[in-house]
Order: structure tokens, then C-alpha cells, then sequence
């Protein structure tokens, strides 16, 4: 069989409706709310490069669930096919090596002298003693800043203007949960991955989310990325992935388990953010309005509020 770079599946419903995606490395989940599973589905098997198997179920009473585990690194896309109750799942490859360039590119800042780190602590807002995150410490980690300004693409603000914005935004709906937030930086500086990481082992912090706003060659690649690396962050990493997905509504590109400096180092359940592409045209005047990211703040105290 020839093939032409996609798997196709075709999910058939009894009324429209609105298929959720959510790509955790090889798991590819296809959420259909307000469904029950028929007495009789037919998985049929075909062989694919991508895909290894696809099992259903229910994931609630509410909501039946496909499974789908793949043999590669894959995109995929959601189709609503309007007028008839069926949705496709679209498939393919993804082509770009996102990863293994970022990885080397922090390499290249991690060996250039950098300025002391100069973290700032900020008390909860919240004192009341429901509040959610009452007793949590948070490190949120602005990428980039000082000499190197993260992904510059077009007009506006450079990479590391955006992500500082994002996480004061996120540091004020954490702090008014009742949490207790260290901010890596507060302003514009560039320190030593070396000293982030000692900063957050030190800190006795609960958990660390470093935020990015993602780039690459392509301006047709867009959509929300999550990484982590060690075994013990792959639950807060998931559920704070899905809060991004679920928040922004944007391509969900997937969560990743990559080696970069800090997520692989720091000894507390973290996750590294890229929510959206500073390199796509959309999203690049996404990012820039301030709106977008309060939301994308929104969805980071969410999906840390979800995990506790
Ligand atoms: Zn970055």
C-alpha cells in the first residue's frame, strides 16, 4: 500500500460531536464527550507505520475514549465533518527536529558568563485559609533574558520580554490561589542555568514550570508543546499539558520527555512550557496581545491547581 505520509480515522457518532484530543508522547487520546460506546465498535486493523494499536472504552460515564498507541513521533489534527456525525483523525509524521535544536542552542548559552541570579519572592495574596494552593511554593522560570532574547520572528517583543509578562501573570493567579511564588528573574537578565537549578533544589519548592514561547523554520508549524524529563514530573507535566491544550485551544503538538537543563535537574516535578510559535504568523500575534497571555497564565494556574 502506498503511503502517503497520514493514517486516517474515521469516527463514526449518533449526533454531532466535539472530538478533544490530547498526544502524551506515544498515547494519542480521543476524548468524545457526551457519548457512551455502542454494542458493537468495530476497530478495524490495518497495518500502519504510526499507529501499533487502538483500543476504546470509557473514560467516564460521560465520556467514551479511544486510546491510541503510536510506534513515532506523529502531528495529528481533528476534523468535525460538518452535516455528517463523524469525525477524522488525521495523522502523520511530524517532520521538524524541534527538540535537538533547542537542546544544542541552550548548550550554547550554558557555556557563556552569565549574570548572578537574582530570583525574586513573592507571598501569597490569598490569606484566606481555603484557598486552593495555600502552603504551595511555585518556581516559575522566565525563559531567556539579558544577552539572549529567546526567538526573535518579525515585530514585537523578543522571546524573553513574553515570557517575564507570562509568568507575573501567572504569578498573581497562583499568589491569589494562596500560593508562595519564586520567580527565577523579574527582570531583564540572563543567569546561568546552573544557578536556576540550584535555586529551585534549595528553594524546598513543590513543583517548577519554566515557560517558553516556541520557533522554528517553519512558519506553517504552530501549536502547544509541554516537556519534562524525569519519571517523577510525568504526571504534573501531563495534566499541566492539558491545561494549556485545553486553555488555548491552539494545535496540541504534544508532550514531549526531553533532556533540557533544567527539567532534567531540578529535584521537584517540573515541566517546560512552549504553549505557542512565535515563528507562525498567528500565533506570533497571539502572543504579543496581552490577552493571550492571560490565558496562557490562566491555564498554567489551572493545570498546577488540577495537580494538587
Ligand atoms: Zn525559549
Amino acid at each position: 500500500m502506498n503511503d502517503r505520509g497520514y493514517d486516517y480515522l474515521d469516527i463514526y457518532t449518533t449526533g454531532y460531536v466535539k472530538a478533544k484530543g490530547l498526544l502524551l508522547e506515544n498515547k494519542l487520546y480521543i476524548d468524545l464527550p457526551g457519548t457512551r460506546l455502542g454494542q458493537k465498535i468495530a476497530v478495524p486493523r490495518k497495518r500502519s507505520k504510526r499507529i501499533a494499536g487502538v483500543t476504546v472504552g470509557q473514560k467516564d460515564a460521560q465520556t467514551a475514549r479511544l486510546t491510541i498507541t503510536l510506534k513515532r513521533t506523529i502531528d495529528y489534527d481533528i476534523v468535525n465533518v460538518f452535516g455528517r456525525d463523524k469525525s477524522v483523525i488525521e495523522i502523520g509524521d511530524r517532520l521538524d527536529n524541534i527538540f535537538e535544536r533547542q537542546v544544542a542552542a541552550e548548550k550554547v548559552y550554558f557555556r557563556q558568563k552569565a549574570r548572578a541570579l537574582k530570583p525574586v519572592e513573592l507571598a501569597p495574596t490569598a490569606a484566606r485559609p481555603a484557598a486552593k494552593l495555600r502552603g504551595r511554593t511555585i518556581v516559575l522560570d522566565p525563559g531567556h533574558g539579558g544577552d539572549d532574547p529567546g526567538a526573535q520572528c518579525g515585530g514585537g517583543w523578543p522571546e524573553k520580554e513574553l515570557t517575564l509578562d507570562t509568568a507575573r501573570r501567572a504569578a498573581d493567579l497562583l499568589r491569589a490561589a494562596g500560593a508562595r511564588v519564586l520567580l527565577t528573574r523579574n527582570e531583564d537578565r540572563r543567569s546561568n542555568l546552573y544557578d536556576v537549578v540550584d535555586f529551585a533544589n534549595r528553594s524546598g519548592a513543590d513543583i517548577f514550570v519554566s515557560i517558553h514561547y516556541n520557533a522554528t523554520y517553519s512558519g506553517g508549524i504552530a501549536g502547544s508543546e509541554s516537556y519534562y524529563y524525569n519519571p517523577a514530573s510525568r504526571r504534573f507535566a501531563a495534566v499541566l499539558h492539558e491545561a494549556i491544550v485545553r486553555g488555548l485551544d491552539r494545535r496540541d503538538r504534544g508532550l514531549h520527555r526531553v533532556g533540557f537543563y533544567t527539567v532534567r535537574n531540578v529535584r521537584m516535578p517540573s515541566v517546560l512550557l512552549e504553549p505557542a510559535y512565535l515563528s507562525n504568523r498567528d500565533e506570533h500575534a497571539l502572543i504579543n496581545s496581552a490577552a493571550f497571555r492571560e490565558k496562557v497564565a490562566a491555564a498554567i494556574a489551572q493545570g498546577v491547581s488540577n495537580y494538587f
